[in-house]
């Protein structure tokens, strides 16, 4: 924000172009005037058209249309609703730009004027309400945005640039749905693979990169505790899987706590216990929902098998028989933990300080462990190295209030999701924009 604050004062009090870099002075001013002209309208179209993940077909066929009018080679129906687009510009290496599509199975409870009142059925068959509660709106338009300043500067870059459009983050399918389609063999394979979020807790106008691990394993694990039903009044006559439920979520808790090295990061969370129908009936199911992250596959795995291992025990330990112990099913629907590039993070970090400036990128430490289906297409899980890197969305103003006690700031996931759509949009696409004439620079004369 800064950045484009100095730009503009530059060329409007002094009618000169930044003595600093002429050449981000241009492409902030004409990512700025595109935003006006075209990128908001499509910002707030998608915004207030928010679908469901594998059901993103309008969000789709926008992105196809976009990519297409300014001569793109466009593929859809990639991995379900993803689409490719592709680029050849000369003798280069390759680069791959990724957005994710989806919106969230929310109500939409914000104060803006374009706010979602959407909805949608789901893969489930279920009609939801849907919201942009991720943000993912701003990733599809800065791709846009990204496409056009790319499309006309073919003088900047030499090679290839895939762009991809993604289903079904928010489930963790899409990024493989997308690569069993034959992402990395149909179409020109990546060197480098980049993708971005932007973030409601990070100052619109920063950015940040961080080599090495930034995004956990995540996986889904459903376990199916069978009992004896009976009446309420005469437990023995049953077994009640309301208590081995009970009895396998605090045991579940001595995993990361007694069985995982201490400096080692991990998260078993029981999102959902279900059971049961009235006061005096022991029931004979319980259901466990569970979300298990790591950042290794060793952790990943001693987990799983944990998991495994302490309900079906429990279960023995209240009198079970062998064919009626718990069902553990693990989610096909996960995601490795992702990485960045260590040289590869140093030398976009290098571009994005020059573009931005030095104060613009922030060190964000992770908090948590998050997950990113981007993990599947960058190495270690593929031969691609990459960067995902992070978007402030909040205006800093709004960040200082929330401190002092003012309004909270509202995370990601939440009904009173938001980000400011300019600034996030810009940078995204400046950022995309910068990273790719640098990967792609044609040989110097
Ligand atoms: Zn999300
Ligand atoms: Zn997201």
């Amino acid at each position: 924000m800064k950045h484009h604050l100095f730009a503009w004062s530059a060329v409007t009090l002094l009618g000169l172009t930044s003595p600093i870099s002429a050449q981000s002075t241009d492409l902030s001013e004409a990512i700025a005037a595109d935003y006006d002209n075209s990128l908001e309208a499509l910002f707030l179209d998608f915004h207030k058209n928010p679908e469901l993940s594998y059901k993103e077909v309008r969000t789709a066929s926008i992105m196809a249309r976009e990519w297409r009018a300014i001569g793109w080679t466009v593929t859809e129906n990639v991995g379900g609703t993803g689409v490719v687009a592709v680029m050849k510009n000369g003798e280069g290496p390759t680069v791959m730009l990724r957005a994710d599509m989806d919106g969230l199975p929310l109500l939409e409870n914000t104060d803006l004027d374009y706010k979602s009142t959407a909805k949608q059925v789901g893969t489930d068959g279920k009609e939801q309400p849907v919201m942009h509660a991720c943000g993912h709106d701003v990733h599809v338009t800065s791709l846009i945005g990204t496409a056009r300043q790319l499309a006309a500067s073919k003088e900047k870059w030499r090679g290839t640039v895939v762009l991809i459009a993604q289903p079904a983050e928010e489930t963790f399918g899409g990024a493989k749905a997308m690569l069993d389609d034959g992402l990395y063999s149909r179409f020109p394979k990546p060197d480098y693979a980049l993708g971005f979020h932007v973030i409601s807790g990070m100052p619109a106008g920063s950015l940040s990169l961080t080599p090495g691990i930034n995004t956990s394993s995540t996986d889904s694990v459903d376990i199916i505790i069978h009992g004896v039903g009976t009446h309420g009044a005469f437990p023995h006559a049953g077994k009640d899987p309301i208590v081995m439920g009970s009895q396998i979520v605090m045991a579940l808790q001595t995993l990361v706590s007694r069985e995982i090295a201490p400096l080692k990061p991990a998260v078993v969370s029981v999102g959902s216990f279900q059971s049961g129908f009235k006061h005096n009936i022991i029931p004979n199911k319980a259901i466990l929902q569970l979300t298990v992250r790591s950042d290794d596959a060793e952790t990943r795995k001693k987990l799983l098998d944990g998991i495994e291992r302490i309900s079906k025990n429990i279960a023995r330990a209240s009198g079970m028989p062998e064919d009626k112990l718990p069902e553990v099913n693990v989610a096909a629907e996960s995601t490795p933990a992702g990485y960045s590039d260590a040289a590869l993070t140093q030398r976009l970090k290098n571009v994005f300080t020059k573009q931005f400036g030095k104060e613009a990128i922030i060190s964000t430490p992770r908090t948590g462990m998050g997950g990113e289906d981007f993990a599947y297409f960058v190495a270690p899980n593929s031969d691609v190295p990459g960067l995902y890197f992070a978007v402030g969305g909040t205006p800093q103003a709004d960040l200082d209030r929330a401190k002092a006690g003012g309004p909270p700031i509202p995370a990601h996931h939440s009904p009173f999701f938001k980000v400011a759509p300019r600034e996030s949009v810009t940078m995204g696409t400046e950022a995309m924009t910068s990273a790719t004439w640098e990967l792609l620079q044609p040989p110097s004369n």
